[in-house]
């Protein structure tokens, strides 16, 4: 039989076949299916459903920094609750959002302090002053930049919200292209397929009364698409989870008189790696209007979700600033300990090394950690001492290049 596209109904031919990600590259999904989707279907069911859906999970590529196989997720604008903007990047970095230009002292003339979050966007700034002061030399102002390192006052605020129907058919897609790789034919998922193609109510709904997961990893925002289809209901369900947090149920098709079929495909999308999970489907189709009509989604429930993985968030952004800041102040003592290239590090160039690095910690561990300064500088010595015999037994004790960076 000739494979026909899941989303117009017709025949695939060689020239415009394609390679369906079954959870969305943009999302970190890996595997794909082929002889689903013709070229141009999924090029648009990748622009319309599976961007809106990625647009609503933004907040979560970004702050779990999802592992993708092509291109980096796009920086978006958060708050703090104190009300600071930032530009959140993946991996969960933070820049500053809005340059800050003021006159410096009116007295020495034309003077400007400008605070910006990288380099790229200074040249910007200076380019707009130029109009206005042509005799400024963007260079000369560049070279002459000071990095300062602000660490967060306040928490930000992530503001999460999905649902509605664009989302909700990427969500159904990935159902049914789970199933087409476990061998259950388009056709006989009516109810996903009608509604792709706009001639059936949505067969979805979301639900968080319990855990469809049997026995889930804790902390995981793992992503998890199921399927199972049982001739005892008749019924070809279907379940599509991202980052712990989005649940959806999926009803595919009903009427089915095969023989039993599970399939469930679950990754760590920090990652990439495949987990080894069960679903559990235990649905009738009383059932399945009740989630249909939004009787097993709530509030609480949502919430519980979210707060199962957010912790995981805070934890990376805490390890990813500190291993930050550690490697940075290594490579500050390491560059500026005195000691000359491929010379054997004396005892003062080590003590060196130690005080240059603690000095430059020293803030992080007390404005971020919050250790009193004591404790602060005793952590920051000992960790001096640990990278400076890490980096001694790398480089044979000879300064060679850096064997941190
Ligand atoms: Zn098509």
């Amino acid at each position: 039989m000739k494979p026909v596209c899941a989303i117009c109904g017709k025949e695939i031919t060689a020239s415009d076949n394609s390679e369906e990600h079954i959870i969305p590259a943009s999302l970190g999904g890996r595997r794909t299916v082929s002889d689903f989707l013709h070229g141009h279907c999924n090029n648009e069911a990748g622009a319309t459903w599976d961007g809106e859906l990625a647009k609503q999970l933004q907040p979560l590529i970004l702050n779990f920094g999802v592992k993708r196989q092509g291109g980096q997720a796009l920086k978006m604008k958060v708050a703090t609750t104190a009300g600071e903007e930032f530009l959140l990047g993946p991996g969960g970095s933070l820049e500053m959002l809005k340059p800050i230009i003021e006159k410096a002292d009116p007295a020495i003339g034309n003077t400007y302090k400008i605070q910006v979050g990288s380099r790229a966007d200074g040249r910007k700034v200076l380019n707009g002053l130029k109009r206005k002061h042509p005799e400024i030399d963007i260079e000369a102002s560049l070279a002459c930049i000071r990095v300062e390192e602000t660490y967060l006052k306040a928490p930000i605020q992530l503001n999460l919200q999905f649902g509605g129907e664009e989302s909700g058919r990427s969500l159904v897609k990935s159902t049914l292209a789970l199933a087409y790789d476990a061998g259950l034919p388009v056709d006989l998922c009516q109810d996903a397929v009608g509604y792709l193609r706009g001639s059936k109510a949505p067969c979805f709904g979301y639900y968080y009364i319990g855990d469809l997961i049997v026995e889930r990893p804790t902390g995981v925002p793992l992503h998890c698409i199921a399927i199972e289809a049982r001739p005892d209901t008749g019924l070809i369900l279907g379940y599509a989870e991202y980052f712990g947090i989005n649940r959806a149920v999926v009803c595919l098709g009903h009427g089915y008189q095969g023989e039993p079929v599970r399939k469930v495909y679950a990754i760590d999308p920090r990652t990439g790696m495949q987990l080894d999970l069960a679903v559990d489907l235990p649905f009738n189709e009383e059932a399945i209007k009740a989630i249909y009509d939004y009787q097993m989604d709530n509030d609480a429930g949502r919430k519980a979700a979210y707060d199962a993985v957010w912790p995981a968030i805070l934890e990376a952004r805490r390890n990813a600033e500190w291993e930050r800041v550690a490697r940075e102040g290594f490579k500050y003592a390491w560059d500026n300990c005195g000691a000359k290239p491929d010379a054997i590090l004396t005892i003062i160039d080590k003590v060196n090394i130690v005080r240059l690095f603690s000095t430059k910690i020293f803030p992080f561990l007390t404005q971020v950690w919050g250790l009193d300064a004591h404790t602060a500088l005793t952590r920051a010595v000992i960790v001096g001492l640990e990278v400076l015999n890490l980096a001694e037994s790398q480089s044979a004790k000879v300064k060679t290049r850096n064997p941190l960076v």
